[in-house]
């Protein structure tokens, strides 16, 4: 019998089929790597083996030439169940998270729909936080509790609010941190801490702060989600998510739903996320100084009530984000003087800061939550404020941002 989605090496050999979902051999050795920054460059991206390239090509592929029936070179049949490209970038992301096994999918919620179809059954019970990224509580509340899974919403920064939230058929914890668009902080190591005394799972979803700047499989979580669309791909040129498990059942459990399911990353997305992470750590340090220098600045300005941004020393969860990210990441939100219309009006005048969805890119973007990326969250225990703007704040000279806000406020 042959099994679709066996995670085949590169330089596999000749008839040699993996079973199951196993993880793949690793072309190169990423865990002898110590620093993210070199892990990012060269984990994964061995030099190809027919030609010597040195980054993985596009195999822009569906189907492989057996050698006699099942006689797989390398292990690839079918590029649902693995693509070369798919997997240098799975191996990856594997390496930069420090997890056992690593996915690539079509999108970020793609990645979460896998992760909620491979882990829950009906009558299990999922805690979901306050300020979750809109389209996750969509999916959880009007796309999987139809399939029976009970949900109830905490605020996760609060250890007992998430303690409170715990039943008996808890199965899964989920925490986005810093989260989208409030900027809260969750201490992953206590919240995990707190799911394995429930015997749930923690998923993070690390999208705001990527594995350079915070690495919550150290600190205890089971699964790290990821859009890559944003920093991992990082010049808003491509859609794509990612599952990372920590342990390999867990790990294999996963493969066989994203082989059953189907929603796979293509070969060029993966080409082009593999390519932004090369320069994920310097985009980070960049995005960190700026969005800490914007932040800076909105809070001697006039017209702004408040600044949201987890390096602030004001900022309720400034200590815990300290503690467990390596700087404060990109993001940024404020609310205004004068209401949603004022709000809406800063969007409006701004001209550097793109006006736009999405985040992450080296180019600046300024957004409207309440009307733009939260408007599926209103009326619900989600709901934004509605002065609220929030920035993605990119790597471009921090002077010329400065100005463009100086403007945009009036
Ligand atoms: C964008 C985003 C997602 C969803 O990812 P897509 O690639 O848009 O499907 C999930 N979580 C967070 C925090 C996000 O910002």
């Amino acid at each position: 019998m042959r099994h679709r989605g066996s995670r085949p090496a590169l330089r596999g050999r000749r008839g040699d089929r993996r079973r199951g979902y196993a993880r793949p051999m690793s072309h190169q050795d990423s865990s002898s790597f110590e620093h993210l920054e070199t892990i990012a460059i060269h984990a994964g991206n061995t030099a190809d083996p027919l030609t010597g390239a040195v980054v993985p090509p596009i195999y822009q592929v569906s189907t492989y030439k057996q050698d006699g029936v099942g006689g797989l070179r390398g292990g690839y049949e079918y590029s649902r169940s693995a693509n070369p490209t798919r997997t240098a970038l799975e191996d990856n992301l594997a390496a930069l998270e420090g997890g056992r096994r690593g996915l690539a999918f079509a999108s970020g919620l793609a990645a979460e729909d896998c992760l909620l179809r491979a882990l829950l059954k009906p009558g299990d019970h999922v805690v979901i936080p306050n300020d979750a990224y809109g389209g996750t509580f969509r999916l959880f509340a009007r796309v999987v509790a139809r399939w029976g899974v009970e949900w109830s919403v905490a605020d996760t920064s609060d250890p007992a609010a998430v303690r409170a939230a715990v039943t008996p058929a808890t199965r899964l914890i989920w925490v986005e941190t810093p989260s989208n668009p409030l900027l809260g902080i969750t201490d992953i190591a206590v919240v995990a801490e707190i799911a394995r005394g429930a015997g749930a799972r923690l998923v993070v979803d690390n999208t705001f702060a990527s594995p350079y700047l915070q690495q919550p499989i150290a600190l205890g979580a089971d699964v790290v989600v990821h859009s890559l669309t944003k920093y991992m791909g990082g010049h808003s040129d491509v859609v794509g998510g990612a599952l990372v498990a920590a342990d390999a059942a867990i790990g294999e459990e996963l493969a066989f739903h994203q082989n059953a399911m189907g929603a796979i990353a293509g070969p060029f997305d993966s080409w082009l996320v593999l390519r932004g992470i090369k320069t994920l750590p310097v985009r980070m340090d960049r995005h960190s100084e700026n969005a800490g220098r914007v932040a800076e600045m909105l809070t001697r300005h006039p017209k702004v009530t408040r600044v949201l941004y987890p390096g602030l020393p004001e900022h309720p969860g400034h200590g815990i984000a300290a503690k467990q990210m390596k700087a404060f990441g990109g993001m940024v939100s404020f609310q205004v003087e004068g209401g949603e219309e004022a709000a809406v009006a800063v969007c409006d005048r701004a001209r550097l800061f793109t006006l736009g969805e999405s985040l992450g890119g080296v180019e600046s973007l300024i957004e409207h939550p309440g009307r733009m990326t939260h408007a599926s969250v209103a009326g619900s225990a989600l709901e934004v404020p509605a002065d609220l703007v929030r920035l993605s704040v990119g790597i471009e000279a921090v002077d010329d941002l400065l100005a463009d806000l100086e403007q945009a406020l009036g």
